[in-house]
């Protein structure tokens, strides 16, 4: 099926926020100061084309694009231009925006997964260096032509048949990042990978060509793709081309069918959540639920994780059993358990449940919504240097306060003074 899409682009600053208006038009100006040229590329160009949001504008010009950086920040006001002078970068950030600044450059790769040299050269060289011919599309914005859009015609048939296609067979080889990028956009746009394309790719992962990079990168890029809501997809990709193989051992296709449900469930919660909410750590919740202890410990070290992310994958199984177990019940034990675990380990456990049966899943996520929404934020009126004073031996509060946090959670303690008479009532049978 042909993909729609937008090609006139004389009238691009009026589709645009008044924010980026204020920064194209800023480049724009800067540009045409400086005697450079100034283009809109990359993923900005390829959303624009698509009708798609897009908060990271991606800029080239053909000149020094850290200099132009440094002035644009500063007629912005209130924000500041981070330069990569070896790699002819800057990035700024201004509010919800990301504007990244490159100088048009070619690069060479000296050997497979290295970061390339680079120089700088002219807008048609720095095109060929990019990853897919997708992305590869770019849009002037300099006075005399400005909108116009510039690229070989099977770029754009490609964006319109939704084809991920790479400019050379050792593309992959050059930056094996580019595996996890082809099966995110993929799956972020429901694109196919191109049958050369695919089988270049594969060729790369069957030549062991994903160590050749970072574990940090290798990580990043997986948190990328799994970040975003077609992790799914994502990973059923993932495994038609390969990359799951090599990128997630152990992990296996029916973990596909778990992160679909789990999804779903994020869907029923998303707005409950709150912003901190790690969807990629969720997704890992999810991908390593069938693994065994020695496994699960296995496939958290390959990945390099803060260490409070480390202790919720690895949080024993049988004690989230437990807390299931209760929730079933409706043990009032289990409101306090709930805080021992993170939003992402809550709607886990409803995962949990419903891969056991959909009645239990069903009451789980009832049970979860009603702590997530109501009963979470209910704690000990009394601080713990209230209790001190009161006479509680400091080793006591631990247990008292989860005893409290019961009573609160359960309805029997409705206001301070009522906890204050619990208090007084414990205090006299000690
Ligand atoms: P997203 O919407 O996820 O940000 P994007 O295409 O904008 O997607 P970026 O990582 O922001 O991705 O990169 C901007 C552009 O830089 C890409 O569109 C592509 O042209 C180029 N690029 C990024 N990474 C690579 C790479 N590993 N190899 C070649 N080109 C790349
Ligand atoms: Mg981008």
């Amino acid at each position: 099926m042909a993909i729609k899409i937008k090609t006139d682009f004389s009238g691009l600053l009026s589709a645009m926020t008044s924010a980026e208006r204020r920064i194209i038009k800023g480049i724009s100006a800067l540009a045409a100061k400086r005697g450079e040229r100034a283009y809109i590329v990359g993923g900005f160009a390829r959303d624009m084309l698509l009708g798609f949001p897009n908060f990271d504008i991606d800029c080239v010009v053909e000149g020094d694009a850290c200099e132009l950086a440094e002035e644009l920040a500063k007629s912005l006001g209130g924000c500041h231009a981070t330069i990569n002078r070896k790699f002819h970068t800057a990035k700024i950030k201004k509010g919800n925006l990301t504007i990244d600044i490159a100088s048009a450059r070619e690069e060479k790769y000296a050997a497979a997964g290295e970061l390339p040299s680079v120089r700088r050269s002219t807008i048609k060289n720095d095109v060929s260096r990019r990853d897919f011919t997708i992305n590869a599309i770019y849009i002037s914005i300099n006075r005399d032509d400005f909108g116009k859009l510039s690229c070989e015609k099977t770029y754009l048939s490609d964006l319109k048949k939704g084809l991920i296609r790479v400019f050379h067979k050792n593309s992959f080889e050059d930056d094996p990042t580019r595996i996890f990028r082809a099966v995110r956009f993929a799956a972020r746009f429901g694109f196919r990978i191109e049958s050369f394309t695919k089988r270049f790719m594969q060729k790369a992962l069957k030549d062991g060509m994903l160590k050749k990079i970072s574990s940090f990168r290798a990580k990043r890029e997986l948190a990328i793709l799994l970040n975003e809501i077609n992790a799914p997809e994502a990973l059923e990709i993932a495994f038609s081309t390969g990359l799951a193989k090599a990128a997630l051992p152990g992990i296996k296709k029916t973990a596909v069918k778990n992160l679909k449900t789990a999804r779903l469930i994020w869907l029923d919660f998303f707005i409950y959540l709150q912003e901190q909410f790690d969807f990629f750590l969720y997704m890992l919740l999810v991908l390593q639920k069938d693994l065994s202890c020695a496994r699960r410990r296995e496939f958290v070290k390959t990945l390099t994780l803060k260490k409070k992310d480390r202790v919720a994958l690895l949080f024993p199984k049988s004690s989230m059993n437990k807390i299931l177990r209760r929730v079933l019940r409706n043990d009032p034990a289990w409101r306090v358990d709930a805080d021992e675990l993170r939003d992402e380990q809550l709607l886990f456990l409803v995962l949990l449940a419903m891969s056991k049966n959909p009645e239990r899943g069903a009451k789980t996520e009832k049970r979860v919504m009603d702590y997530i929404l109501r009963l979470k934020r209910k704690k000990p009126f009394h601080s713990s240097g209230e209790l001190i004073r009161m006479g509680f031996p400091r080793e006591k509060l631990g247990a008292l306060a989860k005893e409290i946090t019961s009573g609160r959670r359960g309805g029997k303690i409705l206001s301070k003074s009522q906890e204050y008479g619990f208090l007084v009532r414990k205090l006299k049978k000690w």
